[in-house]
């Protein structure tokens, strides 16, 4: 069980509930649009329906296991701080923030 950074709307949440992250990172292209395919969702963000018209019933909305948070609720120093132990905490931010300075 690891936390992540949502690349679409900035929250936090965990890769065992429903997101997209695991598909992203297996490379499953099941989703219609590029951009689901290639960047980790948390659930509300994800799409509720996959490329061959099946329906993703975890998808679209909060799944209420924990407050939804977005990361400057907690501070990128801190995030960063957490995510470099390799515990499974935040396990997209540096990337995540490398790419929000990116596109400064
Ligand atoms: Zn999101």
């Amino acid at each position: 069980m690891s936390t992540y950074i949502c690349e679409k709307c900035g929250c936090i949440d965990n890769t065992a509930c429903g997101g997209n992250y695991w598909l992203v990172k297996g490379k499953l292209n099941l989703f219609k649009d590029e951009y689901s395919n290639t960047h980790c969702l948390c659930v509300e963000c994800t799409p509720t329906e996959f490329s061959d018209g099946s329906k993703n019933k975890d998808a679209g909305k909060w799944h209420n296991r924990f407050p939804k948070k977005h990361w400057s609720e907690l501070g990128k120093e801190h995030i960063l701080r957490l995510s470099s132990k390799q515990s499974g905490n935040y396990v997209n931010a540096e990337e995540y923030f490398k790419n929000l300075e990116d596109k400064e």
